[in-house]
């Protein structure tokens, strides 16, 4: 027996299965051509940023437009770093935007699909089946440095350009069989180090999807793939990972990009194919006239738990994301109004390589739009469901009557210029406040242009005429009628060319009715919102209105 398979027996005795087993076990997926599966592949840090569900919804639609399969991994490694209820925080925010795994983790300790373990956590005798040829092809071996030791070589390198653990620094690189097993019978406690087989004169390749073509020097690190309790390094387990689950398209943060010299050899070495691509720049902020990242502490739409708190529904979070994800987005959405967003042919090639900006006025405005297009009936469930969970009081009133908040949540809806005031669940509350006596905020400040007289006058005129069961253009006419003997005119351009001949024009008559109905100056159309609030309580608003300005 050649000493490397000396090695290998003596390091990792109890492995029996070798990489042909687990290329049987695990073996290529039946899919048709360029058909690609990619996946997400977090590590359950308890927080949710926006990156992630960003970089997974790339991920995630990379597999969809191919048809393909898109999977969640936990790279839990980090055992220290481990917190309780952190994947459900991770796939709640996933699920809520619509990022549905067809495979691996679906729940905390559940999982689904002929890959698995999904936990990296679950596959540490996989990963020393790999460790194990690594150490019998020369590509690895145990490293005895304790942490003094790594310090020294640390500050011996002070004038070095090139860190790390390598060439004549590696200490353990070199020796014997013999030197070996005499640590290893004396309990040394060791980890696994790749034989790096880089030269840094050489230059590595990269055909990134997003970023081009790149060109690094190569790895010559001799990185640690098992540490000291035999649980891999992310860099090892990872390529192991996404070799045997057959990943086509590797799809996370940039921040990995500097990774990839070392990523490249824990693929070649245990002969594996390489993977595609893709690196995924950070979501942007602008900040005093520059840009900085997304700020988990600065920026509260860092978590995504604040679009799920807020209310923002799946829709609208996905059509920004669009924008920020392909620059053609916003050109395709004016031709197609009405396509659903998983018809658009998303191009990974189209992403912005320094990474996009985020602007939450924008944002706003996206889902205006995306709501304005809703259905009432899409509104009221989406509110109801948001306020069960985050406003009981709110619940419980837009609840009670569903068909009436449903009409209330219809009006100016389903028209072909769609009112766009509501951004987030959040907001619906306000919006419809006047519908509700115990919500209703009473305000009746009016416009400068009039006084509490002409608003008395106004309201008692009106009162006299009102009738609930007008049409629209009755309960117009009604409002143009009043004009003239109060000294307004019906007529807003006559006003114009005129004004000192008026009080004012039929929109200040208006104006009047609608704060005195509503508490409000500005609001959706007033004969919807009268017809709903009903006689009485139109009558009792333009009362206390009348008492008010009588006093
Ligand atoms: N666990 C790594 C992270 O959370 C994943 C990197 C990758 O996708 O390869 O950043």
């Amino acid at each position: 027996m050649s000493d490397n398979l000396k090695l290998a027996e003596l390091l990792f005795p109890n492995i029996t299965e070798t990489p042909d087993d687990m290329e049987a076990k695990f073996p290529p997926r039946n899919l048709k051509e360029g058909v690609r599966v990619t996946r997400l592949a977090p590590s359950p840090t308890g927080f949710l940023h926006f990156g992630n569900l960003f970089a997974g919804t790339v991920a995630y639609r990379t597999a969809k437009t191919t048809d393909g399969i898109f999977f969640v991994r936990v790279e839990d490694t980090d055992q220290k770093r481990k917190i309780e209820g952190a994947v459900k925080v991770m796939l709640d925010g996933l699920e809520a935007f619509g990022v549905t795994a067809d495979e691996g983790v679906i729940g905390e300790d559940m999982e689904k699909g002929d890959y698995g373990p999904y936990y990296q956590s679950k596959r540490k005798d996989i990963y020393h089946v790999f460790a194990k040829t690594l150490v019998e092809k020369d590509l690895a071996y145990p490293c005895f440095c304790s942490a003094e030791e790594l310090d020294e070589i640390r500050a011996q390198q002070e004038n070095e350009p090139q860190k790390g653990y390598w060439g004549k620094y590696a200490k353990c690189r070199n020796l014997s069989f013999d030197e070996i097993a005499e640590k290893i019978s004396a309990g040394a406690p060791w980890t696994l180090r790749l034989k790096s087989p880089g030269n840094a004169e050489n230059k590595c390749f990269i055909d990134d999807m997003i970023k081009g073509k790149i060109e690094m020097p190569e790895n010559v690190q001799d990185i640690v793939l098992l540490k000291s309790d035999g649980i891999p390094t992310y860099h090892f387990a990872h390529a192991v990972d996404d070799h045997l689950m057959r990943t086509t398209h590797v799809v996370r943060g940039d921040e990995w990009m500097s990774s990839c010299p070392v990523h490249l050899q824990l693929f070649k070495c245990p002969g594996f194919k390489v993977p595609k691509y893709a690196h995924v720049a950070p979501i942007m902020k602008e900040e005093n006239g520059g840009k900085r990242k997304l700020s988990k502490r600065k920026d509260p739409e860092a978590a995504v738990t604040f679009y799920i708190e807020q209310g923002y529904p799946k829709e609208s979070v996905n059509e920004y994301m669009m924008t920020l994800m392909n620059s053609n987005f916003e050109d395709w959405r004016k031709t197609n109004k009405d396509a659903s967003i998983d018809s658009f042919p998303f191009n990974l090639k189209k992403m912005s390589v320094s990474g996009a900006l985020f602007d939450m006025v924008k944002f706003n405005d996206v889902s205006k739009n995306v709501i304005s297009l809703m259905s009432a009936d899409k509104v009221y469930g989406y509110t109801a469901e948001w306020a069960k969970e985050y406003d009981a009081d709110f619940y419980a009133i837009l609840t009670e009557d569903p068909a009436h908040s449903t009409a209330i949540l219809g009006v100016d809806r389903d028209t072909p210029k769609p009112r766009k005031d509501i951004a987030c669940w959040s907001e619906v509350k306000d919006y419809i406040s006047y519908y509700f006596d115990e919500l209703f905020d009473n305000n009746l400040e009016m416009p400068e242009n009039i006084t509490a007289d002409m608003a008395k006058e106004i309201l008692e005129a009106y009162i006299a005429v009102y009738n609930e069961n007008d049409t629209k253009d009755e309960w117009f006419q009604r409002m143009k009628d009043l004009c003239e003997p109060l000294g307004y005119t019906p007529n807003v351009k006559e006003f114009k060319k005129n004004p000192e001949a008026f009080k004012g024009h039929v929109g200040d008559v208006s104006t009047v009715i609608r704060v005195a109905v509503t508490g409000r100056r500005n609001t959706p159309d007033l004969y919807s919102i009268m017809s709903l609030l009903g006689k009485d309580k139109v009558m009792e608003r333009l009362n206390s209105a009348l008492k008010h300005f009588s006093a």
